[in-house]
């Protein structure tokens, strides 16, 4: 089905996931439903960070990319699991360090970070903060000095590799809101000029070069030309990096389009990376950087499903069939922001035969509010439930209450056990900000 071995036909032909059944689940806690299997979650942090132990006697760290799902309990487990994490904005900061996430081991990302995300990330101790403008340099300097601390920083550069799914190229100038070029001479500037401010104690380069890559050799190239641009500074200003973090991107099964990896296909893009570093390193004449990753798709969208009712169906002859479910783009825009593709199985027939393909649409109004098109499935009635496969990454973290829907709640599955670990909103909830001003009264 994926790469999950917690995913399986039960001998009632409902879907399983981490022991516990789909159709038990939707009975049990409604629908729509996100449902995150804990092993597969806590495997891929381990996978990661095993390797980096291994090939690399620990010089390195995995960071969760929290973007990806952003919640207390999935901070709770990158903690336990002795992780670290990137967070990009003052509210993933707020839930990692409510959850407990040891500050020194957060890095904050952000190609605009307010001067207020800024603040808090200097008053809460955050580890390492990833600069992307030369003002935010000042700003985080000046900071500094009144709080009397010193701040780790590294610089976003672009190393010219763009990657997509299954290519990848090699730019001379990247057009793009984050990163300073390589190619250009920026991100050599932006080093001088970081290396002046008294409070920031520079320790090494940052670069992030897509999403949903498979191509192994799209992150060697982009190490190594890191690498020759930490050679390029460390002979032009004297500044030896070390730090290298080369960020996230490795792609996750959605469809059989795509390639099934399963975890040591994921240390495998690892070693590759590792083992260019050091190559590198050699060549050049460098000091081996200590080396920092930061999925997030690879380590939660496969680990999640989403649990929908079928509802209304309409067979349009000739032209094609809807079948509505009870979630949309509130719960996952993806389809909408990017045409993703998904996998859908009816989970309550999971052994009967696909006869026939359809639009899986969702209740917003909205034609745009699809979840997924040409889907092959059974054929479906009301009351089936619909899961929606590897929805774990992207899906809750982008979830919205538009039409004033629920964001659905989510369930953390072990062993046959589900818990919540995001409670279902309430019509409370939705007008929980809403105010009326005296003259609406
Ligand atoms: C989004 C992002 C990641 C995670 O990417 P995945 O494709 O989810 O692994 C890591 N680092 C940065 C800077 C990002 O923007």
């Amino acid at each position: 089905m994926n790469t999950r071995e917690t995913l399986k036909i039960n001998s009632k032909g409902h879907l399983e996931i981490g022991g516990c059944d789909t159709v038990e689940l939707a009975a049990r806690f409604g629908t729509p439903l996100y449902v995150f299997d804990e092993k597969y979650i806590r495997d891929m942090m381990r996978v990661y960070r095993d390797t980096i132990e291994n090939e690399y006697d620990g010089k390195g760290l995995v960071l969760y990319a929290s973007k990806a799902f952003s919640c207390l309990a999935m901070y709770r487990i990158a903690a336990q699991e002795n992780i670290g994490a990137d967070v990009v904005s003052g509210g993933e900061l707020y839930t990692a360090l409510k959850a407990g996430f040891p500050a020194e081991k957060i890095y904050m990302h952000g190609n605009n970070k307010l001067p207020a995300e800024l603040k808090y990330a200097v008053a809460s101790g955050v580890g390492t903060i990833v600069l992307d403008a030369y003002d935010e340099a000042d700003m985080l300097d000046e900071l500094c000095a009144k709080a009397g601390r010193k701040q780790d920083v590294l610089i976003r550069i672009n190393p010219g590799v763009e990657a997509h799914t299954h290519a990848f190229v090699q730019t001379a100038r990247t057009d793009s809101k984050f990163g300073f070029s390589v190619s250009d001479g920026t991100a050599e500037r932006m080093t001088e000029y970081v290396l002046k401010k008294p409070n920031l104690n520079l320790k090494g380069y940052h670069c992030h070069i897509g999403s949903q890559i498979f191509e192994k050799q799209s992150f060697v190239l982009a190490a190594g030309k890191a690498m020759d641009f930490m050679a390029q500074v460390k002979g032009k200003c004297g500044f030896e990096a070390d730090t290298l973090n080369i960020g996230g991107g490795f792609g996750i099964w959605y469809t059989d389009e795509d390639a099934k990896t399963d975890v040591q296909g994921y240390a495998a893009y690892l070693k590759a990376l590792i083992a260019e570093v050091k190559r590198k390193s050699d060549e050049l004449g460098i000091a081996r950087p200590f080396i920092v990753i930061e999925p997030g798709r690879s380590i939660v969208g496969e680990a999640g499903i989403t649990l929908y009712t079928v509802g209304a169906i309409k067979d349009i002859p000739g032209v094609k069939k809807y079948v509505a479910i009870d979630g949309g783009m509130f719960d996952n825009p993806r389809y909408a922001l990017y045409q993703s593709r998904y996998t859908v199985l009816l989970a309550n027939r999971a052994n009967e035969p696909c006869t026939e393909k359809v639009t899986i649409a969702g209740k917003c109004c909205e034609s745009g509010d699809i979840i997924a098109v040409d889907v092959p499935l059974p054929q479906a009635k009301r009351g089936d439930i619909a899961a929606v496969l590897s929805t774990g990454a992207y899906n809750y973290s982008m979830a919205s209450n538009y039409n004033r829907n629920f964001i659905p709640p989510a369930v953390l599955v072990k062993d046959g056990k589900a818990e919540y670990i995001i409670r279902p909103q309430t019509y409370e909830d939705i007008i929980r900000n809403d105010v009326l001003p005296d003259d609406l009264k």
